[in-house]
């Protein structure tokens, strides 16, 4: 795969596609701006090779009809104050307006278009959508690794019209990233799994009892696990039909005498709510119609030792339903165990992400995965649409 600066693109018309999906209030104000940062080694980079820059991005769910909630005009007002510069916003993506403006372009100038997916064609695909994407440019660079997973006509469809294609360096940071860990980790190689459920995550199990020396896991799916050793697990979350590939994990585990550590102890509360009288139980000792929501302290402890000589860690999912404070403790933990370690630390998936956002410890992890379902889709071992159109273009 060829990267943005191994392409001409000096003078060059340049379509980034890029993840500007940011969360916004109720008054369409930007909460929170990680996703547009991300991509501004590429952007300035660019801008730097006086590229005429055109930014195309998705935003939500709108599914091919236009949603003025899910525009992203205000994207192009926090890009020009990132940029310091103007950044034009075209209400559409595609059409003669939006090539006119484009061929009315200078060197350093940089558009931002609309919303992708108020196009049907988008998320389909779509070849005639795909083509008109690629009449707007030069060279197309693909920085968005978060919707690598997912074949549409901005990161797949368009590759095959574009003569120049190649990668952005936030694309290229994730692969490096990810090949570090799991290609050719620096041992012992440690995974911290957590979450809801191991149905999301069986492919993502089975790939890591394979390839880690130590396996941690937390979060609801731990209760799977926990049955399948015939403990009493209350109401927690359990999916009983997916005991036989919590057994089967387990045995591999065992086969490849790596080592899988669950949780000993269980923060429980009758129900998920932040005025919910809490407890600490053994695993052993949940009590009935108890659900348990976090794990505890003698598990963080367990889990801290686990990480001490660990030399990769990565991690996905929370230990508990963090997003409420009586079950936060344990995730939090971890986010503190994970961050002060000297080894390799990569952290993907879009709830563990917000928990090191929120305990203020991002700077501390060497690398945090802009890609939930993609980054889950590569630790599985699968081949990512958008980076084999890339490829194939070289
Ligand atoms: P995932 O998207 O699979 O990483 O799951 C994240 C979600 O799992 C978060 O919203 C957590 O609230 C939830 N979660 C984690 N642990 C538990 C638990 N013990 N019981 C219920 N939900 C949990």
């Amino acid at each position: 795969m060829r990267y943005i600066n191994e392409v001409d693109i000096k003078g060059k018309r340049v379509f980034i596609r890029v993840d500007f999906n940011v969360p916004l209030d109720e008054y369409g104000n930007i909460t929170d701006d990680t996703r547009i940062r991300a991509h501004l080694p590429t952007i300035n980079y660019a801008l730097d090779e006086g590229a005429k820059v055109i930014l195309a991005s998705h935003m939500g769910r709108p599914k091919g009809v236009r949603v003025d909630k899910l525009s992203l005009r205000p994207v192009a007002k926090r890009l020009s104050r990132l940029l310091l510069k103007e950044v034009k916003f075209l209400d559409d993506c595609v059409g003669e307006e939006v090539e006119r403006e484009i061929s009315q372009m200078k060197e350093g100038d940089v558009i931002l278009l609309e919303n992708l997916r108020f196009h049907i064609g988008e998320e389909k695909n779509d070849r005639d959508f795909a083509q008109k994407l690629a009449r707007l440019c030069d060279v197309y660079i693909d920085d968005a690794f978060a919707v690598a997973h997912r074949k549409a006509a901005s990161n797949v469809g368009i590759t095959e019209f574009v003569k120049v294609c190649a990668a952005g360096f936030l694309m290229r940071n994730e692969i490096e990233y990810f090949k570090k860990a799991m290609e050719n980790p620096v041992r012992p190689l440690v995974a911290i799994i957590g979450g809801a459920k191991v149905s999301d995550k069986i492919g993502v199990l089975e790939k890591l009892v394979e390839k880690v020396d130590k396996l941690l896991i937390g979060g609801a799916m731990a209760f799977t696990f926990l049955k399948a050793m015939n403990y009493d697990v209350g109401n927690s979350l359990c999916e009983d039909h997916m005991i036989e590939v919590a057994k089967n994990i387990m045995a591999k585990a065992k086969e490849r005498k790596i080592k899988l550590y669950l949780p000993v102890d269980v923060v429980v509360a009758e129900r998920p709510s932040k005025d919910a009288e809490v407890k600490t139980c053994p695993v052993a000792e949940i009590p009935k119609g108890w659900m348990g929501l976090d794990i505890g302290p003698a598990t963080t402890m367990l889990f801290s030792e686990a990480l001490q000589n660990a030399k990769t860690i990565v991690w996905n999912g929370p230990m508990g339903v963090f997003e409420l404070d009586p079950f936060s403790r344990g995730t939090f933990a971890m986010v503190m165990y994970v961050a002060n370690s000297h080894a390799l630390t990569i952290v993907g998936g879009g709830d563990t992400d917000v928990a090191i956002h929120k305990a203020g410890e991002s700077h501390k992890i060497s690398y945090i995965s802009t890609g939930g379902g993609a980054f889950l889709e590569l630790l599985e071992g699968k081949k990512l649409p958008a980076i084999e159109a890339l490829e194939k273009c070289v």
